[in-house]
């Protein structure tokens, strides 16, 4: 992950910063000579969103998704989990997903960095509250065979983000990456392997976290009420939400998001660490 640092300070340092309004030239369609050439030996990161949306495109559990599609990693900066799209093992190194003829075969639910390419995001934001410096540059390709810049076809980065739903990735993954933003994680405070675990599996695991929350004494132990227990049996997005927003602040950082059901239980979660005021 130290090229990924490196490679995000470049950016920082020597990217022309381009507003929703700038335009640039571009076009991908099957018509280009390097049609699908790109969906091979690149690094994509996924985020629990995308992770949710292509599981149910292939209509596998999360927990075989990982295994079969998925490469799992912790970022040095902050240890957060996070897991990128494996390609194949042979010399190609292709996109499991990308058909002979260059065609996604999950398109409608491919990832947030298909979607974006060939606009970057960066941003030096260090936690929540941190203004810091958030833009769009122009991914530099210069090395590779894109074509996509040739074509005769000038929009602004909104027209481009809009005719690629990006706005839908970004408003579900919203309150993941608040949550990613937290000091505790921003501080680098040690989590331990367990918490790392709980993390990865609330987040990009949801099928194994359901289980965790329905088949286990989960229910018993904190005040989840039943509407939301309900969502959360057939509800992807809702899981994902309450890992986040509620399971995860509890777990990780002692916030009071969760409800203890009994004090007993009470006693023995502060004695593991769990809650805030010990
Ligand atoms: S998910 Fe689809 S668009 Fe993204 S690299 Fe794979 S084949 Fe290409
Ligand atoms: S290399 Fe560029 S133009 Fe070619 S398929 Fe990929 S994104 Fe489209």
């Amino acid at each position: 992950m130290e090229n990924f640092e490196a490679y995000k300070e470049q950016i920082l340092k020597n990217s022309q910063r381009l507003a929703a309004e700038d335009k640039f030239k571009f076009a991908c369609h099957p018509g280009v000579s390097c049609f699908g050439k790109c969906c091979a030996n690149v690094n994509i990161f996924l985020t629990p969103y995308d992770v949710l949306r292509m599981k149910n495109a292939k209509d596998i559990s999360s927990t075989e998704f990982l295994k079969e599609y998925a490469f799992p990693l912790s970022l040095e900066e902050n240890q957060l989990p996070v897991v990128l799209l494996k390609m194949t093992e042979d010399e190609e190194k292709k996109c499991p997903f990308v058909s002979d003829d260059g065609i996604c075969s999950i398109y409608d639910d491919r990832p947030w960095a298909c979607r974006m390419y060939p606009i970057g995001l960066a941003s030096s934001k260090t936690g929540v509250g941190d203004e810091g410096e958030e833009f769009c540059f122009i991914v530099d390709e210069s090395d590779t065979l894109c074509r996509g810049f040739e074509e005769d076809n000038e929009l602004t980065v909104k027209e481009w983000m809009d005719s690629q739903d990006v706005g839908t990735f970004n408003r579900k993954s919203e309150s993941y990456m608040q949550f990613t933003l937290h000091p505790h994680l921003q501080e680098k405070k040690e989590l331990g392997e367990g918490k790392i675990q709980m993390f990865f599996t609330a987040c990009y695991d949801l099928d194994g976290f359901r289980k965790i929350v329905l088949e286990s004494t989960f229910l018993d132990r904190f005040e989840v009420n039943d509407e939301i227990i309900e969502q959360l049996k057939t509800d992807d997005e809702a899981l994902l939400e309450f890992a986040v927003t509620k399971w995860l602040r509890f777990a990780l950082f002692r916030e009071d998001t969760m409800i203890i059901k009994d004090a007993e239980i009470e006693k023995s979660a502060r004695s593991l660490g769990w809650k805030t005021d010990d």
